[in-house]
């Protein structure tokens, strides 16, 4: 039976990659700082722990396994990461958890190691246009993230193929664009948009409106969970080191994605946009590297993904007034 280890087991794309792998057949420990908030993991171990600490990544990587994904970072949807508040936390937790990671990984001679970059490393100079953002792979150099997060992402999937050229260490690196799907933050400051738009949406009452940051006119793709952790998959089983983007190419404005929740929760759309972090004016994943490597795209039209987050994020929002009342 292969062995994995889930690093940030206890987040959203880490608690579906447990049951995933764990469907394949997979012996699972998971590692986080917290629990998963909304699901009883099926990992065969769960270890709670923080991975700034070498000590703990020394203790939950002590054996070579089989395949080993870096998840855990110190992140959050635009409030969490475009206001400039959390800089310091973002790039000294995340790099700190990277340094340790890839050190201890290469110390037990993992056989392969996954780790999650973001589409947030791509220069701002290639996104000032809403309706032709650049972000093939090759575009990243010079650099010019618009934020702390994209220059930590920059700096850490360089550190794995320092590891991987210097050590020999097996590493796939991905660049995830906007993942979004059920069992994820939605609520508390670092939800990300479509997140906080099913939430906001589900609370008013018909006729009621929600909130937008900026102007509304800027553009973003999202993929479904379950399309990210296909890429991912093939990702590790292929011979392709990357770094490739995992992203949607169906690319939408801002105020379009939030009209479609509307649209999904039967209610009229009335959008209000205000002054707020919004981060680069356009981004959309360019697939054709993964379509040529991979021999993959994703398929889910966005509409589909987002009925079922709604579906799910509704449910929380229901529950939650019932505790309320009691
Ligand atoms: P998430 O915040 O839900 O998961 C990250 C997990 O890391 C959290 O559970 C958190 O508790 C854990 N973590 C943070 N600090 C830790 C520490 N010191 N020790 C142990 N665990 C710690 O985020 P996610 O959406 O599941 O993202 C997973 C990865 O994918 C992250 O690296 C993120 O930067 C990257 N990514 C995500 C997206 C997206 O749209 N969700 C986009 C680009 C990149």
């Amino acid at each position: 039976m292969k062995k994995a280890l889930v690093c940030g087991a206890g987040g959203f794309i880490g608690g579906h990659l447990v049951k995933r792998l764990k469907g394949e057949g997979f012996w699972v420990r998971g590692v986080d700082v917290k629990s998963h908030e909304y699901s009883n993991l099926p990992a065969d171990e769960f270890i709670l722990g923080d991975l700034t600490d070498p000590v703990v990544v020394a203790s939950v990587l002590d054996q070579p396994f089989d395949e080993v994904y870096q998840l855990a970072a110190d992140m959050g949807g635009a409030g969490y990461i475009f206001t400039g508040d959390n800089d310091a936390n973002v790039m000294h937790n995340s790099a700190t958890i990277n340094l340790n990671v890839a050190a201890q990984a290469t110390k037990v001679g993992v056989k392969k190691i996954f780790y999650s970059s973001s589409a947030c490393m791509y220069p701002a100079y290639n996104q000032e246009d809403p309706d032709n953002p650049k972000c093939s792979e090759e575009s990243a150099y010079p650099a010019a993230p618009d934020s702390e997060y994209g220059w930590e992402k920059l700096f850490s999937e360089r550190l794995f193929f320092a590891y991987h050229r210097n050590y020999g260490l097996n590493v796939r690196v991905a660049r995830f664009h906007n993942i979004f799907g059920p069992l994820g933050t939605w609520r508390g400051g670092k939800e990300k948009a479509p997140a906080a738009m099913c939430r906001k949406i589900s609370e008013i009452e018909p006729g009621g409106g929600i909130e937008v940051w900026g102007d509304g006119k800027q553009t973003r793709s999202f993929l479904y969970v379950d399309e990210c952790l296909e890429a991912v998959r093939r990702l590790m089983d292929s011979d392709f080191i990357g770094p490739v983007n995992i992203g949607s190419e169906e690319m939408v404005t801002i105020n379009q994605l939030a009209e479609m929740v509307f649209e999904i929760a039967g209610k009229p759309a009335n959008i209000k946009n205000i002054p707020g972090p919004t981060g680069v004016r356009g981004r959309n994943s360019d697939n054709a590297l993964i379509k040529e490597k991979l021999g993959w795209a994703p398929s889910i039209p966005l509409k589909v993904g987002l009925e079922k987050t709604f579906q799910w994020i509704n449910k929380q929002v229901e529950a939650n007034k019932e505790v309320a009342a009691v």
